[in-house]
């Protein structure tokens, strides 16, 4: 099996790491890509800034790599998606060269003559992955190791509070009136002069009401409802001036402000049941009608291609166990995270990792900067370095934000308990609506 690749899947950022690690350990990647191009989930946000500055970004074997090739490390600022692509994700994929395949989706992996149930010579067995090209053209790769950098991109979480979608949802989606986007400033056509309803919690949220919030101010008559299922709490806003990335903190401060100052009506308890045309009705029957819906309620990892490999996934986050107790929003957290390594991420079947966004399963706390030591622990152990594998390279920065203790998602809690401190004082925010209403 040693002459054989180690198969990566993605050539997201992580995956294009992951790659430039295996180079430089002696090790053959071969990257599938299922876009045409490389990163192409992030070229799909490219409008949006992240909250992350230049260092953050870089993955150090990635540095060594592009370093021969004249490659200037951009030093400080926060690039938008774009930005990231064009000055150093596709560079990188261009050093990599060969070594990565576009428009090549990995539909299957599996143990070469092994379905799930055999025991009998598995190690032993080469991983065969199902790819199928933009044609329609089938092949089978074979590989000594896996090395899962899909993402979760493609996979958002619908806008239904149960987790499925909401009534109407596709077909709302289908006739355009409801999008899994962050809106574009640059773009304001769809919402200018319109009412948008924003659903969702986290930093795209937030992104989405700043953006919106932008193209307001030039377009009167734009109005913009943001829902939310739980309470106003300590952690609505995420970290603030605590969170130790600043501009991560300043999305949520922004987002606040344009409550406070009546740009954005917050709507709080709401979860959504229906949705007809751009009207969303909550369960308790409070409706909303807009002209225009967007969710943005995180993302969950695409496990059916994976259907063959044994794995050991936390049942609540879908991320392989040992990291989901640092990220689980259930549990308590002051804040803090781990760096999360090979030892936490292997997996009953040998030589499969799940990494990058996608090793955190369905939590929304995931940085670029955990990543890229995932995978450069995971290239060591599979080069046989175990020392090099069982260290931890990172600190994490804390997040400021206190959570869980099983109430993160509770409508009536404003606490989170523990080292959470005092609640966020609500009458700050004047604009919340929590008694049955009809919007319009
Ligand atoms: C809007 C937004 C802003 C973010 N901002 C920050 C930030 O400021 N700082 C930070 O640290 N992190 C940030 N993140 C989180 C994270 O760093 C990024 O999502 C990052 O792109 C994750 O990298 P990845 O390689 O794991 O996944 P992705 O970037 O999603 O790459 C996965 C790749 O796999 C490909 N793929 C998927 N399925 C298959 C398949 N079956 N076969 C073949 N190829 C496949 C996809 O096409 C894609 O190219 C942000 C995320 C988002 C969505």
């Amino acid at each position: 099996m040693t002459d054989l690749p180690v198969a990566v899947i993605g050539a997201g950022p992580q995956g294009l790491a992951a790659a430039a690690h295996l180079l430089e350990r002696g090790l053959t990647p071969l990257v599938l890509e299922q876009g045409s191009e490389p990163a192409a989930a992030v070229a799909e946000w490219g409008h949006v800034r992240l909250f992350s500055a230049w260092p953050e970004l870089i993955d150090k074997a990635a540095a060594r790599l592009l370093e021969p090739t004249g490659w200037e490390a951009p030093a400080k600022g926060y690039p938008t998606g774009a930005q990231w692509r064009e000055r150093y994700l596709v560079p990188l994929a261009d050093a990599l060269g060969d070594h990565i395949r576009y428009s090549a989706t990995v539909t299957g992996v599996s143990r070469k003559g092994r379905d799930r149930l055999v025991d009998a010579g598995r190690a032993e067995q080469p991983f065969v992955l199902h790819v199928t090209a933009a044609d329609g053209t089938e092949e089978r790769l074979e590989a000594r190791a896996v090395i899962d950098a899909s993402g979760t991109w493609r996979r958002p979480n619908p806008a239904g509070a149960d987790g499925l979608p909401a009534l109407g949802e596709r077909a709302a989606h289908a006739a355009g009136a409801l999008g899994y986007a962050v809106p574009d400033r640059a773009n304001p056509a769809a919402y200018a002069g319109r009412h948008t309803v924003v659903i969702g919690a986290g930093d795209s949220a937030f992104n989405a009401v700043n953006e919106l919030t932008a193209i307001a101010k030039d377009n009167p008559g734009t109005r913009i409802t943001w829902a939310i299922r739980r309470a106003v709490s300590t952690n609505t806003f995420g970290g603030g001036e605590a969170d130790e990335l600043p501009e991560r903190g300043a999305l949520g401060v922004r987002a606040r402000k344009a409550v406070n100052d009546g740009s954005v009506e917050l709507v709080t308890g709401f979860r959504t049941e229906r949705v007809d045309g751009a009207t969303v009705t909550a369960e308790d029957g409070r409706s909303i009608e807009a002209d225009q819906v967007v969710v943005l309620t995180g993302y969950r990892p695409d496990l059916g291609f994976l259907s063959e490999m044994r794995l050991d996934l936390d049942p609540t986050l879908e991320a392989p166990r040992n990291i989901a107790v640092q990220i689980d929003p259930n549990l308590h957290s002051c804040g803090s995270v781990s760096a999360t390594g090979a030892k936490d991420l292997a997996q009953p079947e040998p030589d499969l990792y799940l990494v990058g966004m996608k090793s955190y399963g369905r939590a929304p706390t995931f940085l670029a900067m955990t990543g890229y030591e995932q995978v450069r622990s995971v290239v060591a152990e599979l080069a046989g370095d175990h020392d090099a594998a069982a260290r931890v390279e990172l600190e994490l920065p804390d997040t400021g934000v206190c959570g869980g203790a099983g109430v993160f998602d509770d409508p009536e809690s404003t606490t989170s308990g523990g080292c959470c401190g005092t609640p966020a004082p609500s009458e700050e925010i004047f604009t919340i609506s929590r008694t049955p209403i009809t919007l319009s």
